[in-house]
This record gives C-alpha cells, structure tokens and sequence, in this order.
C-alpha cells in the first residue's frame, strides 16, 4: 500500500512501536520504553508484560490486551498483526509492548514484516530479555572466564524439539539458555544427554525471574523433569544449562535434584 506524504512530509497514518518491557520489574524498562508507555493512547500487549509496567500508562489510554494461549499460536498472531496495522492505518500511533526484547523469540520479527507490508512505519525498542535479566537477578554470569565463553538461546518448544538440532550448543566452555522449555522439560533432559551431555551437568530453572515471587531452582541435568514438576515450576521460566548454572558458588543443589542421578 502506498503511503501519502503529508506537507510535513510524514504520513497520514500511525506508526507502531515494537517495544520491549523487560522481564517483569519495571525499574528495568529502558527510558525510551518508559517514555513511550507513559505518552500512548494504544498499548497492546502480552499476556507476559507485568502489571507494574501496565500501571504506567495513562488513565486515557486503551489497553488491549493479546495473551497467546498455547495451542493458538499461529491463527491469534495473524491477528495481531493485523489488528497493529488497522490501528496504524487509522491513524493512531500504537504502542505494542512485548516481554523481554522484541526480537527474542518475540515473534516482533513478523510483526515488523506485517507493518512495513502494508506500508505502516515501525520502530523497534530493545529491552533486557528474560536472559540478561535472569542471569543477573540470580547472580549467575551466563559467560565466565573460566567456565563459559560461548551462549546460545533457544527455544524449548516454538518448532517442536526433534526438529531442533542443538548438538554443540551445551557443554564444555558453553551455556545453554532455554526459553519457553517448562512443558519439555523431561525430554530436554533426554535430548541433550542423547547428545553427549553428561547427567550431571549443572542446570537451573530460574522462574519469574526479576519479579519479587522469583525462584532459582537447581539441579544436574537428569534431574531437570523432576525438579520441574515437584517444585510445581510455573511459566514464564527459563532453564539455565552449563557450568554457570551451579553459581553463585554458593547456592545449594536441590537435595530431590541429586537423589535423581543416584
Ligand atoms: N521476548 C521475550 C521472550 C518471549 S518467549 C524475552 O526476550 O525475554 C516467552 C518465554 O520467555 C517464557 O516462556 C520464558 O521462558 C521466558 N521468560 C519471559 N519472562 C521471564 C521471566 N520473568 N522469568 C523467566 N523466564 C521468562
């Protein structure tokens, strides 16, 4: 669709902004994030994006909300993207505020597409993904001088896990971060040590990180399933595989997790 050069040179439509809110404490919004949140008349967001951030938007402003439920990924994502583009070609600018970053399997990339198709200007927002935040709220450096010097994130569950091929992505000198990797948690565990990893390889669950509920759950690899489901872990939670996942140093191997390898 062509867009109509207004005499200020801009266009008669909205434009959508892909922003990131950060893993859930709102002190880790990056200004420009604040900023926008704070100005917009329409916010669309995630299910994953915290109250505390919702919080503060303006009185005025409409909040719709887009929570994905699992088994309707695909259909509800067209959805949003289209409703972004209506939005926009009605002439409002649109707020769209994300977890984490945007571009971490946020799906923001197919957004973004979906926007400049139908010649709707986009601007993307970086925020501190889950990653980044959990590692530092639970002190556990996802790189290290002497431990790790390569990181990978993936996701757990996106493609279906036997399509995904992570041979190299854990073990010696790597860490292995696994987004959205709850639900498969067990068959991750069967995965990676059918690749080579031994069972004991250190691995933490950190839930709800950044938010004051958050836990860090520890366990070696062939302990993973089992340490997910007696600890009733709940969404959104990452698992943390590698050397590093054992520190701080001084944080406690849950007792159930080594009984697991025994
Ligand atoms: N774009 C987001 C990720 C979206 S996928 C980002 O950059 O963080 C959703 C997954 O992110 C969840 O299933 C979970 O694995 C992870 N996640 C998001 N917020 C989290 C949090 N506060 N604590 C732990 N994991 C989180």
């Amino acid at each position: 669709m062509e867009q109509v050069p207004t005499p200020f040179g801009h266009t008669p439509y909205g434009k959508v902004w892909l922003v990131g809110a950060g893993p859930g404490d709102p002190d880790l919004l990056t200004l420009r994030a604040a900023r926008l949140i704070m100005q917009a008349k329409v916010i669309v967001h995630d299910g994953l994006v915290d109250p505390a951030i919702l919080a503060l938007a303006s009185p005025k402003a409409r909040l719709i909300s887009v929570a994905k439920s699992r088994s309707r990924h695909t259909l509800q994502q067209d959805e949003i993207n289209a409703l972004l583009v209506s939005e926009a070609l009605a002439g409002r600018d649109v707020v769209r505020l994300k977890g984490g970053d945007p571009f971490i399997f946020g799906r923001g990339g197919e957004e973004a597409e979906a926007c400049r198709a139908a010649g709707v200007a986009v601007e993307v927002v970086p925020g501190i993904s889950a990653a980044i935040g959990a590692a530092a709220a639970a002190q556990m450096p996802l790189t290290h001088r002497r431990s790790a010097s390569i990181v990978s994130f993936v996701a757990g569950q996106c493609k279906g896990l036997t399509e995904q091929d992570w041979t190299g992505l854990a073990g010696k000198g790597r860490t292995l971060v696994i987004y959205m990797g709850l639900a498969t948690a067990d068959a991750i565990a069967e995965k990676l040590m059918a690749d080579g990893l031994a069972p004991d390889v250190p691995v933490a669950v950190v839930e709800n990180a950044t938010r004051p509920e958050m836990r860090v759950l520890r366990s070696p690899l062939a302990g993973l399933g089992q340490l997910v489901s007696r600890h009733k872990v709940k969404s959104p939670a990452l698992i943390v595989i590698g050397e590093v996942a054992a520190q701080p140093a001084d944080a406690p191997l849950a007792a159930l997790a080594l009984e697991a390898i025994q």
